[in-house]
């Protein structure tokens, strides 16, 4: 299947791409300086992206863009249905499949079993590119699932499902840098896209920030449906990052990571936790 191989280096080439862009300019233009060693960190994540790398392409060979290709050939879902010009069916598909992802990242807060594993993005004591990739494999192979579902019922076309990967890969590294930009740009930038310093509020330890800006790629869904939270209480410099009960960089080893969703401590972010109950949390400075 030669289109499939090149949807595989179409993805890796823009990974690749745009990780180096956003790692030299992290080394640049830093935001913040790093709370804790960078090296280990790194070798973390990126170790983190080679398993669920190698997960997807074991457990779903040919992921959304397949069953995309697939729901076309046989007629299935929304798209294949109406008839509508093409670059609406691709817009319209693009800002659909974003719209899912926001609302199962909402999902993967209020559930405490679903928070359990999403706390694994969330420990991360800093916040930078390699951020951006680091997620359980189990998430990563619930949200391929949760991306077929959604393909099945709008049958997008394959092209917009493709751009639609590469796009939210972009910009999950693009709005986890550790990177500065110009007040003025930012401001303009985020009426359009997720910024880091939009979604860096989401990695706040205070629960509030982090149940605020779940948005990936288009800041609208948050604005739209009351999630949206402008800035740090305790400003960009001044916040804590990372999840409570989670503080020790030596305890956030790989293995413990993977096992974190079934060992660790759910803490009161999840939306049934006591902090939604309105037991208040204060913040620690
Ligand atoms: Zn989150
Ligand atoms: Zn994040």
């Amino acid at each position: 299947m030669t289109g499939l191989d090149s949807e595989a280096w179409t993805r890796l080439s823009f990974f690749i791409g745009v990780f180096l862009a956003m790692a030299l300019w992290e080394v640049l233009l830093p935001r913040r300086p790093p709370g804790t060693s960078k090296a280990k960190r790194w070798s973390i994540n990126l170790a983190i992206v080679g398993i669920n790398t190698l997960a997807v392409r074991l457990l779903f060979p040919s992921a959304a863009v397949g069953v995309a290709w697939i729901a076309g050939e046989r007629g299935w879902g929304l798209s294949n249905n109406v008839e509508l010009p093409f670059w609406i069916s691709f817009l319209g598909s693009v800002v659909a499949l974003d719209l899912v992802v926001y609302l199962q990242h909402v999902l993967f807060h209020a559930v405490p079993a679903l928070w359990r594993l999403h706390m694994v993005h969330h420990a991360d004591l800093d916040f930078d590119v390699t951020t951006g990739a680091r997620f359980h494999p189990l998430e990563i192979l619930l949200s391929m699932l949760v991306k077929i579902a959604a393909v099945v019922v709008l049958g997008p076309p394959v092209a917009a499902v493709l751009a639609f990967e590469v796009l939210l890969n972009a910009t999950s590294m693009f709005n986890h840098g550790n990177v500065r930009i110009p007040s003025g740009l930012e401001r303009a930038l985020r009426l359009f896209v997720v910024t880091p310093e939009m979604h860096r509020v989401h990695h706040s330890v205070v629960p509030v920030e982090t149940n605020s800006n779940f948005g990936f790629n288009l800041p609208w869904w948050d604005r739209l449906l009351g999630t949206y939270r402008a800035q740090p209480r305790g400003g960009h410099l001044g916040m804590t990052l990372g999840v409570r009960q989670f503080r020790d960089p030596e305890a956030l080893t790989l293995p413990r990571l993977l096992a974190l969703p079934f060992t660790g401590e759910i803490g009161g972010y999840a939306f049934g936790s006591a902090a939604a109950k309105g037991v208040e949390f204060e913040t620690s400075g």
